[in-house]
């Protein structure tokens, strides 16, 4: 469990086996919930009230975010790690061809991107300080804020003035996944590398929010381990974040595995409908923060969960450096997407339900 959350896995396991429907009901008539109430709408007799919990989240949804969906993409700049994450194709160990792009190979990939109509970028690297170091990042970001006013990480975690420098530039988010909340299964999964340290994993998140990173993205892997417990961890972490870093905004996002060439499986696999209850639950528990879905999933579910949970989801994303410029490149990236429509083919989709899709929502000197 989340070392901040002093519960052992026991006491939570005992309360959610005895979580009855009444007790569920409750939690969702309430106009205010906590961490037990969290607890409830995970719980396995919560799985009789999702249809109750769909219009609550809905509203909520539509009260916080409106009928906006902001679209994003991903870049990825490097699939060099040093890590050796058993799930992940971009492990050290793995065969997968490596490439760092140059500042003008990503300038290529901005400018491909940017004209599929995206203002909102989510730049993706692999662990490899030696050719990732933090001047780098730094002129990377100040080169794409020319392009997207909106600009998130998801890279290998920095100190403090490192997230500062990256902060300064133009960052926006920053997403970092502790991908299992379990300490014994996180050594078992990164036996080496920097991410073996599941402590300084976990510390890295405040580190952006000290730097004054403005959206702070956590989560876990889903398939790793009992998605009740992580999602217990999770709502435990968010709630120890928000406490510490007021100032920010915390974003969840729920990225189920999907099959990597080294034929990895999930070990606690979970289903869309377990998905759904996990969602619909953070959405009622936390109202107010933001919530991502990502192209891991597919185009229905996706179309379905923007109506009650997600405000934010990517768009024709690919997984491999330099896949937009190079499009006769195929994409063998870091997993298997799922949702592989086009940025125009989503738009139509989500108008279709009543959603407008927006590209900027953010601007620093407001
Ligand atoms: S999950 Fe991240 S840190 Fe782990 S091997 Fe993949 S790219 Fe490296």
């Amino acid at each position: 469990m989340l070392p901040y959350l002093k519960k052992t896995e026991e006491q939570i396991s005992a309360y959610l086996a005895g979580v009855n429907v009444d007790m569920v009901k409750s939690s969702l008539r309430k106009e205010r919930r906590d961490f037990q109430d969290l607890l409830n709408l995970i719980s396995p007799a919560a799985k009789q009230t999702v249809e109750q919990m769909r219009p609550i989240a809905a509203a909520y949804r539509k009260m916080h975010f409106g009928k906006t969906v902001r679209l994003y993409t991903p870049l990825y700049i490097s699939n060099k790690c040093i890590n050796s994450c058993a799930y992940c194709d971009f492990n050290v160990k793995s065969r997968t061809p490596r490439k760092t792009l140059t500042l003008d190979e990503i300038i290529e990939e901005a400018k491909a991107i940017k004209a599929l109509g995206i203002d909102s970028l989510l730049l993706v690297a692999g662990e490899d300080p030696k050719s990732m170091p933090v001047e780098f990042l730094e002129q990377v970001v100040k080169e794409m804020k020319k392009y997207f006013s909106y600009l998130s990480i998801e890279i290998f975690p920095l100190d403090t003035a490192g997230y500062k420098r990256l902060f300064d530039a133009g960052v926006d988010g920053l997403t970092l996944y502790q991908e299992t909340y379990n300490q014994k299964l996180y050594k078992e999964l990164h036996p080496s590398g920097p991410k073996s340290d599941y402590m300084s994993r976990i510390d890295a998140i405040s580190r952006g929010g000290k730097a004054g990173i403005r959206t702070l993205g956590i989560g876990f892997l889903l398939g790793l381990y009992d998605w009740r417990m992580e999602s217990a961890s999770l709502a435990a972490h968010a709630i120890w974040l928000r406490k510490h870093f007021w100032k920010s905004k915390i974003q969840f996002s729920f990225p189920r595995l999907t099959p990597i060439s080294t034929g990895f499986q999930a070990i606690a696999p979970v289903s869309e409908e377990n998905l759904e209850q996990m969602m619909l639950a953070f959405r009622i528990v936390f109202p107010e923060m933001d919530m991502t879905i990502s192209t891991r999933e597919s185009a229905d579910f996706r179309n379905k969960i923007v109506m009650t949970c997600a405000g934010n989801i990517s768009a024709a994303s690919k997984v491999t450096p330099g896949g937009y410029a190079n499009t006769e490149e195929e994409d063998v990236g870091q997993f298997m997407l799922t949702d592989i429509r086009s940025v125009e083919e989503i738009k139509n989709d989500l108008k279709g339900k009543g959603l407008e899709t927006v590209s900027k929502y953010w601007d620093r000197c407001i």
